[in-house]
């Protein structure tokens, strides 16, 4: 580096431009921030009690590659954390394009009333906002991908809890039940089909039901439609699954 950033007036213009780019390069990557999270506050109205309450939004992140269950990495901060929005009065919850867009008709209302029942005694956290917003997604008839979404959202919040296994299995599961129904709807284009058999595989992978999971690796690996990445992945994922392998943490 000391070579690289040494001044030397017969210095080439090649050669000094190319300075200029490392030394772009290296303030991107030292300077503080340039690849950090950021947020902003905002305020959000429930569409369902007309309560305005504060929220964080990410405003900015890096990521760098994801886990083999797609669980972005890098400086995404709380980017799953703050995804779903829930409204501490009433605990309608969902994304905020949720509260924006919501359908303010009778029959909608009173079936998210109904749904909300269940929750009246239940502690909020960041899991429970995810499954009460799939709750409330299956009450108006959202697609049954955004549902499996929800679930695998919460099992990501739940990866690095150990006291929280069976929680993180359940939520695993319902991703996979979810993203079977979509596919059989037909609601992912033709070549998203493998990404989500493979997704679907994992799940099971995860949770233990390695028999299931090698079908749905086969599936992947042998659909016509697949990216030029799926089969390489999914035939090493499905060595772990030939191996018993449930390991959550990759
Ligand atoms: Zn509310």
């Amino acid at each position: 580096m000391l070579f690289i950033f040494s001044e030397n007036k017969n210095t080439p213009k090649k050669f000094t431009q190319m300075k200029k780019l490392l030394l772009i390069l290296f303030l991107m990557i030292t300077t503080s921030g340039a690849f950090a999270d950021t947020y902003y506050q905002d305020s959000l109205k429930c569409p369902l009690c007309d309560k305005i309450f504060e929220i964080t939004e990410m405003g900015s992140m890096s990521s760098f590659g994801s886990t083999y269950d797609f669980q972005k990495q890098g400086a995404v901060g709380d980017y799953y954390k703050l995804m779903v929005k829930s409204c501490p009065c009433c605990r309608f919850s969902g994304y905020t394009s949720d509260f924006l867009n919501f359908s303010n008709h009778s029959d909608t209302i009173n079936l998210i009333k109904h749904a909300l029942v269940k929750y009246d005694t239940i502690e909020m956290t960041d899991i429970t906002e995810c499954e009460l917003a799939a709750d409330l997604y299956k009450c108006l008839g959202r697609s049954k991908a955004n549902i499996g979404q929800l679930y695998l959202n919460a099992s990501y919040l739940l990866r690095s809890d150990s006291t929280k296994t069976n929680q993180r299995i359940q939520m695993q599961d319902s991703a996979a039940v979810f993203f079977i129904k979509a596919l059989s709807m037909e609601e992912f284009a033709p070549n998203q089909i493998a990404t989500i058999e493979y997704l679907i595989a994992e799940m099971y992978r995860r949770t233990g039901k390695f028999e299931k999971a090698i079908v749905y690796y086969d599936k992947a690996i042998n659909n016509k439609e697949q990216a030029d990445w799926i089969k390489e992945i999914a035939t090493k994922q499905r060595i772990l699954a030939i191996k018993e392998d449930d390991n959550n943490e990759i």
